[in-house]
């Protein structure tokens, strides 16, 4: 199996599917694992999720994690969500919105930073 196989896998299934997956999860944990086990925005230590700052590199999750994933609580993702509502599922179409949410969770995560 080389890099594009595995992408390739990757991309071939649904959303859940992938959430499911021992490698989305195994992705989570390490993102969860170099966040300290902390929200990225409150702090908190309960019920953390590895949230997407962009699906550019869709595929390649266990390279860029580190770049392009995020350690939230559930309750500032949902938050999160419910602001910018588009789907987690990746697709060409959102990419424009994608990278907004990315600039948005930046900034947000530089303000609590620097208040
Ligand atoms: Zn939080
Ligand atoms: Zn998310």
């Amino acid at each position: 199996m080389n890099i594009e196989t595995i992408a390739i896998g990757i991309k071939r299934m649904g959303w859940d599917e992938f959430r499911e997956s021992d490698m989305w999860k195994t992705i989570a944990g390490l993102v969860k694992c170099e966040a300290g086990y902390k929200c990225s925005l409150c702090g908190s230590t309960e019920r953390l999720e590895a949230h997407h700052n962009t699906y550019e590199n869709h595929g390649y999750e266990w390279l860029y994690w580190r770049h392009d994933l995020v350690c939230l609580c559930r309750e500032c993702h949902e938050r999160f969500h419910k602001n910018h509502p588009v789907s987690h599922r990746p697709s060409i179409d959102t990419a424009e919105q994608k990278r907004r949410e990315h600039e948005e969770i930046s900034r947000a995560i530089n303000n609590e930073k620097y208040e």
